[in-house]
């Protein structure tokens, strides 16, 4: 059974008879097969599952593509209805709140910043980003009171700022990361991949060769990084890189020096189009 709720009060008065056995999966729509991944894991884990669609105004800088964020959401149900079908007796509630006041109720909302790690990577450049994403995570978490939320490990840097969130808070929930779905090609998916044509689609694909080249140099061998460096040096004299990057898996410090799990980032723009990827390292 999938439900639709597109106000805020029809989910409380919802929720308020619910067991607390509820999973969550935060989105922004148009639905692609690592949605339905997370949906998926949701499905076999809990019998109700809250489903956010919510293009979330906060998140989007100036000049970045709110306006044009693709909005799909008929089509994003039947997705969902097409996944829920094969886990029959389980409940499923669509939030896609009608306007933004759903769930902020005030010009100036009190606002979550994760400290640390909101404004290195992704959040120097796009700054207030990740205050957006926190803040909305945090507002849905608490309309919902799910007790596990699943994210894509696509964001990482989204994913361990959610982590803290949920941490540093001592919120009762269990955050959970699945693993990033790729186009055979060996593209992230992403929503926002089709706004690339046929040749940045080819050209895109430097991301993932680029992590995976990476990941092959250090060959899980702390002595194969100065390689693995050399190699981002060099590949960064293309200006298409936002940036390139090994981080402490856990902190996301560029200080690795005793890491043992470390994460590659990176960010390849394509015009307007940044696409995001990871792959992560184990130092043996
Ligand atoms: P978005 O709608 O882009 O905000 O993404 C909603 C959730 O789906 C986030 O937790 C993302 O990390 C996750 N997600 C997006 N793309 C992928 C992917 N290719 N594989 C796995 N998870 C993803």
């Amino acid at each position: 059974m999938v439900k639709l709720l597109r106000t805020t009060q029809e989910l409380k008065v919802l929720r308020d008879n619910q067991s607390n056995d509820i999973a969550f999966v935060p989105t922004m729509g148009n639905l692609h097969q690592g949605h339905i991944s997370l949906l998926n894991e949701a499905l076999q884990n809990a019998k109700i599952i809250y489903f956010s669609i919510f293009v979330n105004p906060k998140q989007f800088g100036p000049n970045e593509d709110f306006k044009n964020y693709p909005r799909t959401l008929e089509e994003d149900v039947q997705k969902i209805e097409s996944a829920a079908s094969t886990f029959p007796g389980k409940e499923i509630y669509v939030y896609a709140p009608l306007n933004p006041a759903e769930v902020f109720d005030e010009a100036e909302p009190t606002t979550v910043k994760v400290l640390g790690l909101n404004e290195m990577l992704e959040g120097k450049i796009r700054p207030g980003h990740f205050d957006g994403v926190s803040t909305v995570v945090h507002r849905l978490f608490e309309i919902i009171r799910p007790q596990k939320a699943y994210f894509g490990l696509k964001d990482f840097q989204q994913y361990r700022i959610i982590e803290k969130m949920v941490d540093d808070l001592q919120m009762p929930l269990k955050i959970i990361g699945m693993p990033i779905i790729r186009e055979t090609s060996g593209l992230a998916m992403s929503s926002r991949n089709q706004y690339l044509n046929t040749e940045e689609r080819l050209e895109a694909l430097t991301l993932s060769q680029a992590l995976l080249t990476i990941k092959k140099i250090i060959d899980g061998k702390r002595e194969n990084l100065i390689k693995a460096q050399t190699f981002i040096k060099e590949a960064l004299s293309d200006k298409r890189w936002n940036y390139l990057e090994i981080r402490d898996a856990e902190t996301l410090s560029p200080e690795i020096t005793h890491s043992k799990n470390l994460t590659l980032l990176g960010v390849f723009q394509l015009r307007h189009t940044r696409l995001l990827d990871n792959m992560q390292v184990s130092l043996i």
